[in-house]
């Protein structure tokens, strides 16, 4: 039989937890120090950006980023489940902060 349709399970979103910016970061480890949850270890390489091993571990707090001594070294990068989304409610737009390529407003009425 032809198949017209077919089932995909969801993308894994693995979580990254934080990122570096290897152009910033001096790997002074400051964060890593910080860390309540050890999600990150220092690089073997000095004066590379840390290795953030244990990323489902992380809570999120920010402190590794708000301890950081260099602005923009490191950043959050949030699990797509754990992102708000926003709606407009001129247009309908449904959108995430900081979304490359927003989808189209959905215009479909509620349901129920
Ligand atoms: S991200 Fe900031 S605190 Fe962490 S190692 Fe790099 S410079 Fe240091
Ligand atoms: S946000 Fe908090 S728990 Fe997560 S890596 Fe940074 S300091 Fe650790």
């Amino acid at each position: 039989m032809k198949k017209k349709a077919y089932m995909v399970h969801n993308p894994l979103t693995p979580s990254k937890a934080v990122e570096f910016d290897p152009e910033i970061c001096t790997g002074c480890n400051a964060c890593v120090e910080v860390c309540r949850m050890d999600v990150m270890i220092p690089n073997p390489e000095k004066g590379k950006p840390p290795i953030v091993l244990y990323p489902d571990e992380c809570y999120f707090c920010g402190d590794c980023e708000i301890y950081c001594p260099l602005p923009g070294a490191n950043k959050m990068v949030f699990p797509l489940n754990q992102r708000v989304g926003w709606k407009r409610k001129e247009t309908g737009e449904y959108f995430r902060a900081g979304m490359k390529n927003p989808p189209p407003p959905n215009k479909r009425p509620a349901v129920g």
